[in-house]
């Protein structure tokens, strides 16, 4: 689905970013705050984006509830601005959670967890602490973190047929804690250059290429402190583009301030 191709230009020009959280899922403003933060910003398309439900695990998501009640507060926002600013209502669906059940204006197919039940686990969270992070390496790949890196990209290459994606979110967000470590792409937790490392996100990429649906270069992860370059790494944006695949900038806002922040940075890689 390429719902939101129209926008190419305008998302290149800072001018339409959608990715963002409200209070109805683990973001700190109301839609109405970041709709008018948007305006006030010159946006000329806006969507928010809220957590899809995730049965596995209630604390990041919008209950089933709360999702009729969330976007029926942004389509009243969208008519209220329709003079100024494209207000869209879109969802940030899980790749576990499968297809999302309302009919949403886009989606972000995104892997927040991986599945270790066969392992003895459960359907484990990977984005929460370096500790959980470790956690899971530790219980239910015996400490391979190289293992627990093949299943999260095995599940990030499913992360378009199971959602209906029409952006890919964050494609490496597995690399969140592996900041700090000494010498190149040698991480805290892992080294980026480790040929199982690479074989293992090349093999999701050249899958989710075929779908033709564009890769965030989400900058989230900058706004709040955690890395000082965005989802995907370099080499994984170089390798993207050597393939002609697409991108597009993404803020993941969590409040008011972020909204197309940095965007300018990475204006040229997607010039193409
Ligand atoms: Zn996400
Ligand atoms: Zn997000």
């Amino acid at each position: 689905m390429k719902r939101l191709e129209k926008y190419g230009e305008l998302n290149r020009q800072g001018l339409a970013d959608f990715h963002a959280h409200t209070c109805y899922c683990d973001g700190d403003n109301t839609p109405a705050e970041m709709v008018r933060a948007a305006a006030d910003k010159g946006l000329k398309a806006f969507g928010l984006s809220g957590h899809g439900y995730t049965p596995y695990d209630e604390s990041y998501c919008m209950l089933q509830a709360e999702e009729a009640a969330y976007e029926a507060e942004v389509r009243a926002l969208a008519e209220e601005y329709a003079d100024r600013l494209e207000v869209l209502c879109g969802v940030e669906q899980d790749c576990l959670a499968g297809n999302p059940i309302r009919n949403w204006d886009y989606v972000i197919g995104s892997v927040h967890y991986i599945d270790c039940r066969e392992q003895g686990g459960g359907i484990e969270v990977i984005d929460e602490s370096r500790e959980t992070w470790l956690n899971i390496a530790d219980r239910y790949f015996d400490g391979d973190v190289y293992a627990m890196i093949e299943k999260y990209y095995e599940t990030e290459a499913m992360v378009c047929e199971k959602t209906g994606a029409d952006i890919i979110g964050h494609f490496d967000l597995i690399t969140k804690y592996n900041t700090g470590g000494e010498g190149g792409n040698k991480g805290a937790l892992f080294d980026e250059s480790h040929p199982r490392y690479i074989l293992a996100w090349q093999k999701a990429a050249d899958k989710l290429m075929e779908s033709g649906v564009p890769f965030e270069i989400n900058t989230g992860g900058m706004s709040r402190g955690y890395r000082t370059d965005a989802y995907p790494a370099k080499p994984i944006r170089d390798y993207i583009a050597a393939h002609d695949g697409r991108f597009i900038l993404s803020s993941d806002s969590h409040n008011t301030e972020t909204l197309c922040r940095w965007f300018d940075r990475y204006h040229d890689e997607i010039k193409k």
